[in-house]
Parts: structure tokens; sequence; C-alpha cells
């Protein structure tokens, strides 16, 4: 029996794994950090027998309550990720697993390779009103890839989306690849009508090195990329200050920053409503992207979330807050689920990429509706 997390986004430490019924591994904290959570291996087993896999003390993980009804991903072929059973006994963190196949990936969401994110980057760069834009380097010396979509033309709107600063919450790179699907398809309305009225900035990719590293939430350094927006720095934060550049160049009409959350089992946004130019105009922009977003699917909802900022007291260093208030314009954290959106919950795959990409599809309608309106 043997168990490696050797390849681009693995992450475990074999502590003993000698009996398939006693297999026992701890999840290894992000570089210079304390964060821990993203967990990504491959046992390479006996099949058809059970294999009793303990990952422990994951009560110290990042986000504990991410256990509770917590279901891991599993795959033969790296394409399709069933979920598997956990059981959380408040310290550790139990699968039983019987594999089908010699060969048994195990992660905590369906990954996002890093030859995946190059991909993505290459194809979207031969479509039609799609350029591709190198902002700097990483710190592990990694590009920084921006996506261009649409022609600048005076008075159109500029409309920037960042995804996976941290680097665990893969579904937010699945909803890119799904957005831009749908943008770079010259057959589709509202792609189309969205590019007459407006620019898309796009970074896929906003921690290619936490990616590739098996990272659950910072970079190379240690550091957590969206607590990072007040002052970045080149030495510990050169993604987000390269891409907070280019917005000065550009300006900003509206920012979505995708995320995911470990424990909340919905999809939903935050919004800007406690940095001190919050007004009655961003309120109504909200409002009007929110109640397009509910149309457009049931995957969606607006009663779960987080708590609302008090007047005045948002965490400016959170790039949604401190775009918005930059800026002086629409902006939100959109969160899925580890888990799954319990409103339509699957047993067999929980929230997945094909729902994030779908997703991603649809957000297009909940920006086209407000593209008008935004100055
Ligand atoms: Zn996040």
């Amino acid at each position: 029996m043997r168990i490696t997390s050797n390849f681009d986004s693995g992450n475990i430490q074999v502590i003993r794994a000698e009996q398939p019924d006693d297999i026992q591994l701890a999840i290894n904290k992000d570089n210079q950090s304390d964060f821990f959570q993203w967990f990504h291996f491959k046992l390479d087993s006996t099949p058809f027998i059970n294999h009793k896999l303990t990952i422990q003390n994951v009560d110290k993980a990042a986000y504990p309550d991410g256990w509770q009804n917590y279901q891991a991903v599993a795959s033969y072929d790296r394409e399709e990720w069933f979920r598997v059973d956990t059981e959380f006994d408040g310290t550790n963190l139990h699968i039983d697993h019987t594999p089908e196949h010699d060969i048994t990936y195990f992660a905590y969401f369906a990954p996002y390779s890093y030859e995946r994110h190059l991909d993505l980057i290459s194809w979207a760069q031969t479509c039609f009103d799609c350029r591709h834009e190198h902002l700097g380097e990483t710190l592990d010396g990694r590009d920084m890839s921006l996506l261009v979509v649409g022609q600048p033309e005076e008075g159109k709107k500029k409309i920037w989306i960042t995804a996976r600063q941290h680097p665990g919450e893969t579904m937010a790179e699945w909803l890119i690849e799904g957005l831009l699907e749908r943008l770079l398809d010259e057959d589709d309305g509202v792609g189309r009508s969205l590019l007459d009225k407006a620019v898309l900035y796009i970074v896929p990719n906003m921690n290619p090195d936490g990616s590739a590293r098996g990272h659950l939430r910072t970079n190379a350094n240690g550091a957590n990329l969206n607590r990072e927006w007040q002052s970045p720095s080149q030495e510990n934060s050169p993604e987000v200050l390269y891409v907070l550049n280019k917005m000065q160049q550009t300006g900003v009409d509206m920012f979505l920053d995708v995320h995911g959350d470990e424990a909340l089992p919905y999809n939903f946004v935050a919004g800007s409503e406690g940095t001190p130019s919050y007004n009655a105009r961003i309120e109504t922009l909200e409002n009007r992207f929110k109640q397009a977003f509910l149309m457009a699917t049931p995957e969606f909802q607006d009663e779960v979330g987080y708590p609302k900022d008090e007047p005045g007291k948002a965490n400016l260093t959170v790039a949604c807050n401190a775009v918005a208030h930059q800026f002086d314009c629409l902006a939100y954290t959109l969160e899925m689920p580890f888990k799954d959106n319990i409103n339509l919950a699957d047993a067999a795959y929980g929230w997945s990429p094909k729902r994030s990409k779908q997703l991603g599809e649809d957000v297009l309608i909940a920006i086209h509706a407000v593209a008008d309106h935004l100055r």
C-alpha cells in the first residue's frame, strides 16, 4: 500500500499506512502559516477491501465547522469526482472506503490543476475579443495572468472578476471556466450584449503558487491575499499588488471576487455595506444584481450568508471592501459551498465542478442585468 501527494496541489502527511484498516494521516499547514484544511492524495492499494482512513486533528483546521456533514471527494480517473461519506468525531475525520480500482485519489474538493489553468488561459486567448496580459511573477516565479475580454471603448463599463485568492477554493476557478465559455461563445446573446456594454477583466487564479503547493488559504509566503488589499507589497503579496495597480489604470465599475465557503451549504454573496463610501446607489445596484441572479438560477439564494457589517465597520484589507471603497463601485464576494447547496442537494456529487461552471454561466445574466446601471 502506498499513499503519496507528490503532485500538483497534493497535500497529505502519512503517519502510518501499513494496514488497510488503520491508515493514519494528517494535513500539512500552508507554508509559513497556521492555516490548513485542503488535502489531496493518492492511495495505491488492493481494490475491493475496506480501507479505514483517519485524518488526525482536523479540529485544529482553519474551519472545524467545515467537517460537520461533510463528504470528501474521490476519483479513479481524475475526471469524475464522486462524494464519499466522512465522520467527524470532534478531533479526527474518518473515511471508510472500498476502492474499485488499484488507485484512488482523495481530495477536499475537486482539484483544478495548474495545467488546466494554463489550458484555460491559452484557450481563452484564441477566442475573438479576448486577449492575455501578463501582470507579473509570483514569489515562486509563476505567471499572474489577466484576461481582457471585449474591446475597450469610451463609455464601456469596466467589470473586474477575480477568483481563487484562497487557493483551496477550486470551485472558484471552475466557475470562471464556465463563465468564460459562455462569455466567449459568439452565439450567446447574453455574452454578446454584455460585451457591447462592457469590458471584462478576469483573473482566473489570483494565487497560482498556493494552488500548486496544495495550500488552503495562503500564497508561497503564508500571506492570506484577501487581507492584503489595503497595503499589498512586492515581498509579501505581489499577486494583489499587480492586480490593484492594473485596476487603478483601468478603473473599476463593478467587482466580483469568487470564493468557496467551508461551512455554509449554500451559494451567497457578501457586499460592501460596512465601507465608509457605501450609499443608496450601491444598495440599489446590489438589489438589482441579486434579483436577476435569483431569477437566473435556484442555485443562488439570499436567505443564508455572512452577518452584515455594521456601517463603517468593514475590514478594508478584504478585496471586496477595498475595491468598493477605492472605486465607489458595486462589489461582491461570491461564495460557493465546499459541501453542497442543500436547497438542491445531490448525494452523489454534492457541489461540483459542473454546478460551479453552470453558476459561472448564470452569474453573467445578473452582471448583464446591472451593466447599464453601474454609473
Ligand atoms: Zn475564500
